[in-house]
C-alpha cells in the first residue's frame, strides 16, 4: 500500500463569493504548469484539489506545489472506496508507518457523507481498536497525540491522512492584477516583491542605476534577485526595466542643499517609476520601506516623497522589524545575494546627514531647482528593459570599477 493522492486544500480564494470558481480554475492552470513534468492527474473540485499520483513519488511534488500561492495546505493520501474493509487495511499501514516514530495516537472521523453506515464515533472507536491490537506500543491520547489519523469519508471515496504539510498560502499569481516593484539590491524589496505575489500580485522590477558610479556588477545583481521570484509568479520570466539614473542625482548634487539630497532624490525616483507605471498599465508601485528603518523612511520623509503622486504606493514590510525581514529573506533565499557588496545608486548618494523629518514645502521647492521634466524625459528615452529568465546567468567575475560621486 501506498499514498495514492495528494490532497490540496484551498487558501484565502474559498471565501471569494462568485469568483470562487475563476479562482479556482486559476490555481488549478497555475498547479498544471509547475506539475507538467510529472505523469499526474489533478482534479479541481469545490472544496480540495486531488492530485491522484500515478505512481509518482510524491515529495517533489510536494516541494513544488510549496512555492504555489493560493494553497493553505498539502496532505498524502491513501483514498480507497467506501468499504469498511478498505478503511481498515488503510488505517493499519499508516499506524504501522507512524510505530518507529510515535507513543501515541487518537482517530479523528470526519463524515461528510452522512449516508455512510457507520457512525463518527462508532468508527473513531473500531480502528482505535483495530491499532490497539496490532500496534501494541501506541496509546491513546486525545489530546496532543504523536500520530493523528484523520478518516474522511466522503461521497466518492474515504480519504485518509496523518499529516498535514503548510501551503504558501495568499492568493493564486495574478490574480490581483500588475503592479511595479521599485526593486534595490537590497534585502527589503526582493521581500517585499515577494509579498505582492503572495497577494496574487503580478510584478515587473523597476530598478535604478547609475553608471559609472554603480558598477555592472550591481545591476546584475538585482537581475539575480529578481530570477529568484520567478518560481511564485505562476510565469517563466520577470520583466526587468532599469531606469538610468546618474545624470539625476549629478544635477541634485549640484542645486539641492545637502540635507535635501535624499528626499528630492527619491522623489525623482518615484516619479519616474509611476511613470513607468502608467506606460505599462500597473495598479500600483510595491517598496520595501519599513517605517522608522532609515532616515527616507520615517513617517515625515514619506510624506514628503510620496507627495509626488497619488497612485498606491504599497508597503509590505512597512511595520515589520529587520529580523523579521531577514528571516523571509533567508526563506526565498534572496539574503546571500542581497548582502553581497556592490554599491547601489542610493548608497553611492547617502548624503553624511539627510534629514530625518524634511518638510514637505521645502522638498517641493528645492525640486523645482532641478528641470524635473527635461531630466525625466532623457532617463525615460534609455530605460533597458530586460526579460530575467530561471536559467541565464546574470552575475559575472570581472572587476568592479566604480567613480564616487561624494
Ligand atoms: P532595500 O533593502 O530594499 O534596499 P533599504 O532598507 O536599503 O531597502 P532604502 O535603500 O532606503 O532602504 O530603499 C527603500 C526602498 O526604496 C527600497 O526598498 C526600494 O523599494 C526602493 N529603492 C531603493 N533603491 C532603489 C533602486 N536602486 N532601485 C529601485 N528601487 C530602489
Ligand atoms: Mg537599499
Amino acid at each position: 500500500m501506498e499514498y495514492n493522492e495528494l490532497m490540496v486544500r484551498y487558501g484565502e480564494l474559498s471565501t471569494k463569493g462568485k469568483n470562487r470558481r475563476q479562482f479556482i480554475e486559476h490555481l488549478r492552470i497555475d498547479i498544471k504548469k509547475k506539475l507538467i513534468k510529472f505523469p499526474i492527474t489533478i482534479k479541481a473540485g469545490r472544496d480540495h484539489l486531488h492530485i491522484l499520483l500515478n505512481g509518482e513519488d510524491p515529495q517533489p511534488i510536494i516541494k513544488k506545489l510549496q512555492t504555489i500561492f493560493g494553497i493553505q495546505s498539502i496532505c498524502k493520501v491513501i483514498r480507497v472506496d467506501l468499504a469498511i474493509e478498505k478503511i481498515k487495511k488503510a488505517s493499519l499501514f499508516l499506524a504501522q508507518q507512524a510505530v518507529p516514530y510515535s507513543k501515541t495516537f487518537k482517530v479523528k472521523t470526519k463524515r461528510i457523507n452522512k449516508n455512510f453506515s457507520i457512525g463518527t464515533f462508532a468508527l473513531n472507536n473500531l480502528i482505535g481498536d483495530l491499532i490497539l491490537e496490532n500496534c501494541p506500543s501506541l496509546k491513546v491520547d486525545v489530546h496532543q497525540p504523536d500520530f493523528e489519523l484523520t478518516i474522511e469519508i466522503r461521497k466518492d471515496a474515504v480519504y485518509l491522512y496523518d499529516n498535514v504539510i503548510p501551503g504558501a498560502h495568499g492568493m493564486p499569481a495574478g490574480t490581483a492584477g500588475k503592479v511595479q516593484v521599485m526593486l534595490s539590491g537590497g534585502i527589503d524589496s526582493p521581500v517585499a516583491a515577494y509579498l505582492a505575489l503572495k497577494r496574487g500580485m503580478r510584478i515587473e522590477m523597476v530598478h535604478f542605476f547609475s553608471p559609472p558610479y554603480t558598477s555592472p556588477q550591481a545591476l546584475a545583481k538585482s537581475k539575480e534577485l529578481t530570477k529568484k521570484l520567478i518560481p511564485y509568479t505562476g510565469n517563466s520570466s520577470i520583466q526587468f526595466i532599469a531606469v538610468p539614473f546618474a545624470k539625476i542625482q549629478e544635477q541634485i548634487k549640484v542645486k539641492v542643499p545637502e540635507g535635501y539630497l535624499m528626499t528630492v532624490q527619491r522623489r525623482l525616483m518615484l516619479r519616474l517609476a509611476d511613470k513607468i507605471r502608467a506606460q505599462r498599465h500597473g495598479l500600483a508601485i510595491v517598496t520595501g520601506e519599513s517605517v522608522g528603518q532609515v532616515a527616507s523612511q520615517t513617517l515625515e520623509s514619506m510624506m514628503a516623497i510620496n507627495d509626488v503622486t497619488s497612485t498606491p504606493v504599497l508597503r509590505p514590510l512597512v511595520s515589520c522589524d529587520k529580523n523579521e525581514i531577514i528571516a523571509l529573506a533567508k526563506k526565498i533565499d534572496t539574503f546571500n545575494l542581497s548582502i553581497m557588496p556592490f554599491e547601489d545608486c542610493c548608497t553611492i548618494f547617502a548624503p553624511p546627514q539627510p534629514k530625518t523629518k524634511p518638510h514637505l514645502i521645502k522638498a517641493r521647492e528645492y525640486e523645482k531647482l532641478i528641470d524635473v521634466e527635461q531630466l525625466m524625459t532623457e532617463s525615460l528615452n534609455q530605460l533597458e528593459i530586460t526579460s530575467i529568465k530561471a536559467d541565464q546567468n546574470y552575475l559575472t567575475k570581472e572587476k568592479p570599477q566604480i567613480l564616487s560621486l561624494l
